[in-house]
C-alpha cells in the first residue's frame, strides 16, 4: 500500500518506515504537515494517511478534515491517527475529524500491521465501490455521471492550455437492429462500437447508443480525422448474428473549446452537429459551427 506518515520526529519516522518498507508498503514521510498534505492532494494512488495529532504546521485534527476531504466519495482514503496519550476524549475528536482509526506512539509492529491490513480491507471495497459507480456495466466504459466529472477536469486543464474537442456519436438506426436481431445482438453492437472508442482521449456512455468522446490536445482539423476515421471502422465492424453478420453506420458530432466555455456548451454544439448529422442523411462527422452552412447550403 502507497501510505503518507507525518510525524515530528524523524527518528518516530523511520522507525515506522522500518517497519513498513520490508512488507512491501511503498512510504513517504513528512515532519512538515502541510507538505503531507499537497502530496496526498497530488498523489491520488496513497491509500492510507498516518499522521501523530502533534504535527505542525497544522495540526493533526486539520490534517485529518482535510485530508477526509480530499479523500472523498471519490478517492480511497483510510486515515489513521497515531498518540502517545490514550485518552478517550482524544480518540473521540480524532474520529470526529474524519480519521477511521487509532494507534498508540510508537505502534507496536503487530498492532500496525493489523491495522493497516483492516485499511486495506476497507481502501480496497471503497476502491470497487467507485469502479462499480463510475463504470457502464456492459461497456466497461465510464457512465454519463463519471464521463461528466472526468470532462469537468478535462475542462479545467483546457482553459490554460487550449485545445479540447468533444466528438458525440450515436449508432444509426439502431432501434432496427434490436428489432431485426434481437436485444442481445443490439448489446453486441454497442459494445464493439464502445472498443472502436475505448483508450482514446475520454471515452463515456452517455446513455442508449450514444457515446462521447473528449480529446484534449485536439484542435477541430485532428478532432475530425479522428471522427472520421471512427466513422470509417464503425462501417467496416460486422457483428456475428443468427441471420448473418448486422452491419452498423454511426453519426457524429464534433465541437471544440472555446475561451469562457463550459462542458455543457462545448457538449451542446457537438450534439446540435450531431443532430445535423442524422438529420442529413446520417453516417457522417459534422462540425459545430459547419452545420448552419449546411442548411444555409442546402
Ligand atoms: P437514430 O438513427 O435516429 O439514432 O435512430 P435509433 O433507432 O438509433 O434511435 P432511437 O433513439 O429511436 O432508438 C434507440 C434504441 O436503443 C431504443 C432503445 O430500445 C435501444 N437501447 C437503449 N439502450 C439499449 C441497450 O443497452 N441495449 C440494447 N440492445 N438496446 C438499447
Ligand atoms: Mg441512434
Ligand atoms: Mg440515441
Amino acid at each position: 500500500m502507497h501510505i503518507a506518515i507525518v510525524d515530528s520526529s524523524r527518528v518516530v519516522l523511520k522507525l515506522i518506515a522500518g517497519l513498513l518498507e520490508p512488507r512491501g508498503h511503498v512510504v513517504e514521510l513528512f515532519t512538515d504537515s502541510s507538505e503531507a498534505l499537497d502530496y496526498l492532494a497530488k498523489q491520488p494512488s496513497v491509500r492510507a494517511l498516518i499522521t501523530s495529532l502533534e504535527v505542525r504546521p497544522i495540526s493533526g485534527l486539520e490534517l485529518c478534515w482535510s485530508s477526509r476531504l480530499i479523500g472523498d466519495a471519490n478517492r480511497p482514503l483510510s486515515i489513521i491517527v497515531m498518540s502517545s496519550t490514550r485518552c478517550t476524549h482524544t480518540l473521540a475528536e480524532a474520529l470526529d475529524s474524519g480519521a477511521d482509526d487509532f494507534i498508540e506512539k510508537p505502534p507496536s509492529a503487530e498492532e500496525l500491521h493489523a491495522r493497516l491490513r483492516a485499511a486495506e480491507r476497507l481502501t480496497t471495497m471503497q476502491a470497487a465501490l467507485i469502479r462499480l459507480a463510475e463504470t457502464d456495466p456492459l461497456t466497461g466504459l465510464m457512465n454519463r455521471r463519471a464521463f461528466m466529472s472526468r470532462a469537468h477536469d478535462a475542462v479545467t486543464h483546457a482553459g490554460t492550455s487550449g485545445n479540447l474537442a468533444a466528438v458525440l456519436l450515436d449508432i444509426d438506426h439502431f432501434k432496427r437492429i434490436n428489432d431485426a436481431h434481437g436485444h442481445d445482438i443490439g448489446d453486441e453492437v454497442i459494445k464493439a462500437v464502445a472498443t472502436l472508442i475505448s483508450g482514446r482521449g475520454i471515452a463515456g456512455r452517455l446513455g442508449g447508443e450514444e457515446f462521447s468522446l473528449l480529446l484534449p490536445e485536439h484542435d477541430l482539423d485532428k478532432a475530425m480525422v479522428v471522427a472520421e476515421r471512427l466513422r470509417r471502422r464503425a462501417l467496416g465492424l460486422r457483428i456475428p448474428a443468427e441471420k448473418g453478420p448486422v452491419k452498423l453506420s454511426c453519426s457524429f458530432g464534433v465541437s471544440t473549446w472555446r475561451d469562457g466555455d463550459t462542458v455543457d456548451g462545448l457538449l451542446k454544439r457537438a450534439d446540435v452537429a450531431l443532430y445535423e448529422a442524422k438529420t442529413t442523411g446520417r453516417d457522417r462527422v459534422v462540425a459545430s459551427g459547419m452545420e448552419r452552412l449546411l442548411s444555409k447550403a442546402s
